[in-house]
């Protein structure tokens, strides 16, 4: 039900899980039953990962108990459920390439059940009752192929059905958020050295009050130091920023 991701240059430490856990609670007014974080650190081979079912207080208790390492680029993820219990398990990230790429989705994936039977012929093992998963093993299976991990989510939303913001993280990227949308919100927030994303401008108007829109069936790339739209064929679009003027 919210969405929100960072990268920055000057990020190693707490800035990048701060910021996406401060969006989150910004974006706590539309509802939802678990959350969840995924950052990305530098040097090692996995995204850490906390999720919990219930309140965000839950995922920040867990956060306290057991801290992910300081990372360069974070995701962070409200769920409302459509597809499976609202349990830890079914709360967002979810992982895949045994742990190198991480997925957080809002909406819903139609066509899931012939996704889903199509890995699990290939031998994939679900840990999830999400539609969101079937996401997280096809972006696996691309970037294990040598993808980017923003072509591989451009390969991957072509085969996608239904209505989807996501936004995803690589270890082997570690100072790169690709997100896609089709009928669901993704904006972007423009900051200098650091950028954001967010299913809602509230999620990082703290930071930065430049936006722009991620149009139907675009694919976005945020680095510290720029941003890259492109169409799902990889056709790069140009766009202008806007400022958001209203007082949140
Ligand atoms: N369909 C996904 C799920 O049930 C995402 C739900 C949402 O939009 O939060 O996990």
């Amino acid at each position: 039900c919210g969405i929100v991701g960072y990268v920055g240059s000057g990020a190693p430490g707490g800035r990048p899980q701060g910021v996406v856990m401060a969006g989150l609670a910004r974006l706590e007014y539309r509802g939802y039953d678990s959350a969840g974080i995924a950052v990305v650190t530098e040097d090692t081979a996995r995204v850490a990962m906390s999720k919990k079912a219930g309140k965000l207080v839950n995922l920040e208790k867990e956060l306290a108990e057991r801290p992910l390492a300081a990372g360069t680029a974070a995701i962070g993820h409200t769920r409302w459920a459509t597809h499976g219990a609202p349990t830890d398990a079914n709360a967002h990230p979810h992982l895949a390439a045994g742990g190198r790429v991480a997925i957080i989705h809002n909406g819903i994936i139609e066509n899931f059940a012939a996704l889903r039977a199509e890995l699990l012929a290939e031998g994939i093992e679900f840990l999830s009752e999400t539609d969101t998963e079937v996401a997280g093993h096809l972006l696996a299976r691309e970037v294990d192929r040598g993808l980017s991990l923003a072509d591989a989510m451009r390969a991957i939303t072509r085969r996608l059905e239904g209505a989807f913001t996501l936004l995803a993280v690589d270890a082997r990227e570690p100072r790169t958020v690709v997100g896609a949308r089709r009928n669901s919100p993704l904006v972007i927030g423009l900051g200098e050295g650091e950028n954001f994303l967010g299913s809602d401008v509230v999620a990082f108007i703290e930071h930065t009050r430049t936006a722009l829109e991620l149009h139907q069936d675009e694919v976005v790339e945020i680095t510290p130091d720029g941003v890259t739209i492109t169409d799902i064929r990889g056709l790069v679009v140009e766009r202008e920023p806007y400022h958001v003027d209203w007082d949140a």
